[in-house]
Parts: structure tokens; sequence; C-alpha cells
């Protein structure tokens, strides 16, 4: 059987080795394995069918110059000097349009809903755990003028064929019994799911060993090439050989390539998870804070507060004004919450794979016979794992993809 290498032991490495192994290629796992360093550990962990409408969408340049103004605002764009942020920039600005919008939500829907299926799959068929609850997910409001816009979005999920509905304050709290609400309302999208990202990750890991599939915690330095095709890898200690490739090493994914003169546009949008051991009271759904943009995800006991999207290339620094925002922000939507419960939690920080268009780059590419990108996946990446993985399974083995991935090419830019 052929041998596939895979670079990158994200969440879409992971899920990508795992629908291979399946179809009985040999896998190997390559990723200089910081867990710290990936983005699949320490995320809010939600599964989103909701998150239909990409990053690149009208009104985001306006709010994104609005945002830049304040030191702890959710986005912030270090200012530098890059070409590459620039070129970034000009992108994501051309395709925040109506009609980028209208393209991408069926593809990322559709993505959604079918890597929510699988992961039910996983727990059913593997016996997986990883703490993964089905009970949906809030957008909470504090204005009215947001509540308004959160409800023109539940109103296109439903034309999409999804259920969501706009709530008061008072049914969203008798849907959480004993928690307070400072909101004006939200929506409810009850396909939404989380889990516990850090159980998924290491449970699919030793799966995945137990399989037979080989982890190599090495950097990826370079490609070797002969023709049209990639024969080997290096790694900073050895040589790896292979029949196929796939390039999935989140934000540093673009750097990767550049080697091979490919061009994936991406910049590393950094954010950071914050973990309340012990909450002054307990959620059962999870919820977004519409304005404040902070995720609020329970996890066995605990919950985990994420926020902030900083374009600082590949930089992991923690800026403590931008953290700050997060926990200011959280008492604004629950008062029982004070800004002493987080003081005594370690900030950690992610970098999504942010491309300017705000959708994955998953196919082959053009100009090479093996070599495929699996990256890109923005704020999404945990939800869409599992289907990347299936479709990057069916480009290696040639079979006709379950979702329609044209608008995913990854030379789209080249
Ligand atoms: C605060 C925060 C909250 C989030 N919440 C959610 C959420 O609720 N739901 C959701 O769907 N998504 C969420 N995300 C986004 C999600 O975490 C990412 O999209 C996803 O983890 C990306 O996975 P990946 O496998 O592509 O990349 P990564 O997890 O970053 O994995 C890439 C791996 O490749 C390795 N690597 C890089 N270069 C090389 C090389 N040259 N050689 C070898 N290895 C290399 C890296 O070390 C890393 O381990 C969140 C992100 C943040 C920051």
């Amino acid at each position: 059987m052929k041998k596939v290498a895979i670079i990158g032991g994200g969440v879409v490495g992971l899920s990508s080795a795992y629908y291979l192994s399946e179809l009985g290629y040999q896998v190997t796992v390559v990723s200089d394995d910081d867990q710290l360093k990936g983005c699949s550990y320490g995320n809010a962990g939600m599964i989103v069918p909701s998150h239909f409408i990409p990053l690149a969408a009208p009104g985001m340049v306006m709010l994104g110059l609005k945002w830049l103004l304040r030191n702890d605002s959710p986005f912030y764009i270090k200012p530098r000097f890059s070409k590459d942020l620039m070129s970034w920039g000009w992108k994501f600005y051309k395709a925040a349009t109506p009609a980028h919008v209208q393209n991408a939500m069926h593809v990322l829907k559709e993505m959604n809903m079918e890597s929510r299926n699988l992961y039910l799959q996983l727990v059913e068929e593997e016996s997986l755990d990883f703490s993964l609850q089905t009970q949906g997910l809030f957008m909470l409001c504090k204005t009215s003028h947001a509540l308004k816009e959160e409800s023109i979005v539940a109103e296109q999920a439903r034309g999409l064929g999804m259920n969501a509905e706009t709530l008061s304050a008072a049914e969203l709290m008798s849907m959480e019994t004993g928690v307070e609400m400072d909101v004006a309302g939200g929506v409810y999208f009850p396909m939404d799911a989380y889990m516990v990202p850090g159980l998924f990750m290491s449970g699919m890991k030793a799966l995945l060993e137990q399989r037979g599939v080989n982890f190599i915690s090495e950097k990826v330095t370079g490609l070797d090439m002969r023709g049209s095709r990639i024969t080997a890898l290096q790694t900073t200690a050895d040589i790896l050989r292979a029949d196929e490739f796939i390039v999935a090493a989140g934000a540093w994914s673009s750097e990767l390539l550049k080697t091979l003169k490919v061009n994936i546009p991406m910049q590393g949008g950094k954010g950071y998870s914050i973990m309340v051991d012990q909450p002054p009271v307990y959620l059962r759904i999870c919820a977004l804070l519409s304005e404040a943009r902070v995720s609020v995800t329970p996890m066995n006991g605990a919950i985990r507060f994420g926020g902030t999207m900083e374009l600082n290339g590949t930089d992991r620094t923690v800026n403590s004004k931008r953290v700050g925002g997060i926990y200011k922000s959280i008492p604004q939507y629950y008062p029982q919450f004070a800004n002493t419960d987080f003081q005594k939690s370690d900030v950690w920080v992610g970098l999504r794979p942010c491309s300017p268009d705000g959708l994955p780059y998953i196919g082959r590419f053009r100009h090479y016979d093996n070599l495929i990108a699996a990256t890109g996946h923005s704020m999404m990446g945990m939800s869409l794992g599992p289907v990347t993985g299936k479709l990057v399974s069916q480009v290696v083995s040639g079979e006709k993809p379950d979702i329609d991935i044209a608008i995913l090419n990854p030379d789209r830019y080249n």
C-alpha cells in the first residue's frame, strides 16, 4: 500500500491520518510536537454548523478598522512593514463581498454538518471520549443592534435548512438554570456542539498509534523533488520517503510551501484562552459573546474562555492588554463572574491558520503530482477537522469527494 507523509500533527493532520489509515494507507505524521505550539489543544472546542459565514464578509473591514483604535479590542494588527501582510490584507478586502459569502456558505455549512456527524461516529464506533456535548450554542448579544444582526444570521441559517431561534434574555436564562445573563437577547443554534479538544487530540493520537500510524517528533525543513514529484521530506534529523505528502502544518504551512514556490497566503491569527477551574456558576450550553467576540465553553466542571484575533505573523507572545479585554467583557454578559475569577489562570496562546478569504485550502496542487494541502481553517479548524481528514483521504485515493471542494482549491492564489 502507498506511503503517506503528513506534515503537522494538529486536528487536521490527525484526522487525515485516521481516514487514510482506515483506507489501508501506511501513514507517518511528522510534527514538531510541542503541544503548546499547535492550535488544536487549548482552543474553545466548538463544533459550529452556525459558522457558515466566512471571516471575509461585508462589514468586517470597517469593524476591523474601528477595533484597531482600541488596545483591548478583539482584533489587532501589529503595525509592521510586511509584504505578506499587506498582500493578505488586500486579498481579504477583495474577498469581503456579498457574492463571496453567498458562494462560501453552502460549502461551510455542509462541511460543518458532516464533521459534526463524523465526531458522533468517532464516539460511537471508536469509543473515543472527548466529552462531546450536543446541547447547541448561544450567540449572546448585549445590544439590540447586535441582536438584530444576529437574528438576520439566524434567518439565513434557517434558509440553509438549519434550526436557529432568536430568544429573549428570559428565554435564554430559562435554558441555563441558575445562570444570570445581562443581555438584550441571543440566538440559539441547537445543532452546534462542544468538546474538550485536548482530550480529542490525546485520544485520537493513542488510537492512531494502536492502528500502526507512525509519529515522528521533528521539524520538517524541506522537501526533495524530482520533476513534478516530491520524493522525500527532510527533517532536522532525517529524510522520510513517501508516495503522497499532505501539508497540514497550520499557520506555518505557507512558510514551508514557499520553499517550493507555492503560494498559499496565510497569517497566524493569534488568540488566547483561559481556563477557570472553579467557576462561580457552571454552564451547560456553550456561548459566544457577540460584541466582545469571546467564546465560553463548559469543560467537565471548568469553563474555558477564549478570544482575540491578532494578525501578528507567527509571533506567540502574550499581549496582556488584549487578554485583559477578554476578562473585562465576561462579567458584562455573565454578572456572576468577577474579574478576580481569572487572575489565577494561565494564558494559552494559539495561532489560527487564516486564509484571506476565510476558506480552507484543501486539495492537490496543480504543479505537483503528489502534494496535497489541508490547512487554512482559521476559526473553524477544530470543527472542520474530521471532515477535512475524510476529504483528504478521498483526494489521495482518487475517490470523488463527498463534498464539492472546488472553491477550496489550494491554487486559487497561485
Ligand atoms: C482562542 C482560540 C479558540 C478557538 N476555538 C475554536 C473553536 O471553538 N472551534 C474551532 O473549530 N476552531 C477553533 N479555533 C481554531 C482552531 O484551533 C484551529 O483552526 C485548528 O486547531 C487548526 O488546526 P491545524 O491542524 O490546521 O493546525 P495546528 O493545530 O496548529 O497544527 C499544526 C501543527 O503543525 C506543526 N508544524 C508546523 N510547521 C511544521 C514543520 N515545518 N514541521 C513539522 N511540524 C510543523 C505545528 O507544530 C503544529 O503542531 C480556535 C483558535 C483559537 C486560537
